[in-house]
């Protein structure tokens, strides 16, 4: 077969930052996405992938480099997936998150987003994370330029992240910025250990090996929670491992283990053995209490979460008459968080653990006026759900990346609900969804807030207000 002759793009303005962290270039009306580019760079340009509408191409050489890049100051920057806007500086990465929410609301929504209010940002641009989830790799991804090692030397272990695109290939990590210390110390304690004392690592070709994953969390109160994954159902070399981090970090309050035999490395859906100390983390926020199990979800920045909650109770300005439907409530924070600003709270979520959790903290904090109710949200918000719960005067709703489900935009609208506070993780469907519901409502403001600093991501929140509702 004769092979293609590859499309090269010459001399290439990069002139925005866009969806899923790839920097954008338009070359004859057809948008370009590249990786690890900024706006103001020149480029060539490999085209991978070319389409109707767009292409995805790879960067060749540099004419210019761009006055807006910055040196990123992670080591791993450009191999490890996890934070590709560290070539920006934070002020310039919060004006492309501010743009992106823009242009998707305007683009997509239709609707004019001239008004919205300047981004929220964070104070703390490092080690804003409370959760982190490390792999262990038998092979770990081998740099340009290292030497070459006998397969089971201890430098070819490597516990760290998974480089996008290849599912067995992991990015060892020296020291990650994400989470405070002693994280750091805590894995590379793991990993010393388990070499010291020929605990294998698992080899995500063979389906073997011992050691799989590595969860680290903290809560806001300081408790540190770890959860070992293991390949094996014998649990005593693991049991070793957990031991050996108690005795060396006091700050480790409680420790777990999860055996997965699986072939794919999800483990939520499997029990985590408690090994050590507490089986939970405290967080706290404003007067609430939270208790976090291992399988618990919790927003990973707190400090920035909290900003969003608040804004999120601002948005809704309840009186303390309203019924409140919160949509997606996941382990019923935001619920919680408007609970006492309101008559009724309803909290609807698919992940039936994440209800237990809602409901265990609901009795924590003594709140009685909410329910929380487990099901798909296409299938239980319908109208025997309104007919047991009430007809709600404002609905909060937090979908996740994929946005709302037709059938549910359809039941709000027959709802008609006085506010809707629409919490987004992803602009693009939430402009979608809000051309949806503009039929009956208004955009009334638009919050943007930085969650995940140096990556693309970006939660908006927007208030819809009923056409015929003065607010
Ligand atoms: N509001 C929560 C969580 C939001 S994340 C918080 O701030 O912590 C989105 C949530 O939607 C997740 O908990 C996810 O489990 C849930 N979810 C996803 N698809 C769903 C569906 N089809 N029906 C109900 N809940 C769903």
């Amino acid at each position: 077969m004769k092979k293609r002759k590859p499309i090269i793009l010459e001399n290439v303005e990069i002139v925005d930052a866009g969806a899923e962290g790839k920097a954008i270039a338009r070359v004859n009306d057809k948008v370009v996405f590249v990786p690890y580019a900024v706006p103001g760079d020149v480029v060539d340009i490999r085209v991978t992938k070319k389409r109707k509408k767009y292409m995805e191409g790879k960067i060749l050489s540099f004419h210019k480099h761009s006055d807006k890049k910055i040196t990123p100051f992670c080591s791993h920057f450009g191999v490890c997936g996890g934070c590709k806007w560290q070539h920006m500086s934070y002020e310039d990465q919060l004006y492309y998150k501010q743009k992106q929410v823009k242009d998707n609301l305007e683009r997509i929504g239709g609707i004019d987003a001239s008004n919205m209010l300047p981004i929220i940002g964070a104070e703390q641009e490092k080690y804003y994370r409370n959760k982190l989830d490390f792999s262990f790799s038998s092979k770990r991804w081998i740099h340009d330029g290292e030497p070459s090692y006998d397969d089971d030397a201890p430098e070819v272990k490597g516990l760290g992240f998974h480089i996008p695109g290849f599912f067995d290939k992991i990015e060892d990590i020296k020291h990650c910025y994400l989470m405070k210390d002693p994280m750091n110390d805590i894995r590379l304690s793991v990993k010393q250990f388990a070499i010291e004392n020929n605990i294998s690592f698992y080899d995500y070709r063979t389906n073997e090996g011992y050691l799989r994953g590595l969860v680290i969390r903290c809560s806001i109160t300081n408790d540190w929670m770890i959860n070992l994954v293991i390949h094996s159902e014998d649990t005593t070399a693991g049991e070793k491992v957990l031991q050996h981090l108690i005795d060396t970090f006091p700050q480790i309050t409680s420790a777990f283990y999860t055996v997965n035999m699986k072939l794919n490395d999800s483990f939520n859906d499997l029990e985590a053995t408690h090994y050590y100390g507490k089986e939970w983390m405290t967080e706290k926020m404003d007067d609430l209490i939270f208790h976090v199990g291992p399988l618990s979800f919790y927003q990973t920045n707190h400090e920035q979460a909290y900003k969003l909650y608040k804004k999120t109770k601002e948005l809704a300005d309840l009186k303390g008459d309203e019924l409140v439907y919160d949509l997606y409530t996941g382990t019923g924070t935001i619920a919680l968080f408007v609970s006492d600003k309101a008559k009724k709270v309803v909290g609807v979520e698919y992940v039936e653990e994440a209800v237990i959790d809602a409901r265990k903290n609901a009795k924590l904090n003594g709140v009685e006026d909410i329910t929380f109710i487990a099901g798909d949200m296409a299938k239980v918000f319908n109208q025997q759900f309104v007919n047991e719960h009430g007809k709600p005067d404002v609905i909060i709703t937090d979908p996740p990346r994929a946005g709302m489900h037709p059938d549910v935009i359809q039941q709000i609208l027959d709802l008609s609900p006085e506010k809707i506070v629409y919490v987004s993780c992803n602009p693009a469907t939430q402009a979608r969804d809000i051309k949806l519901l503009s039929e009956k409502y208004d955009v009334k403001e638009i919050q943007p807030v930085d969650m995940f600093p140096h990556t693309h991501h970006v939660e908006n929140i927007a208030l819809l207000a009923l056409k015929s509702f003065k607010m």
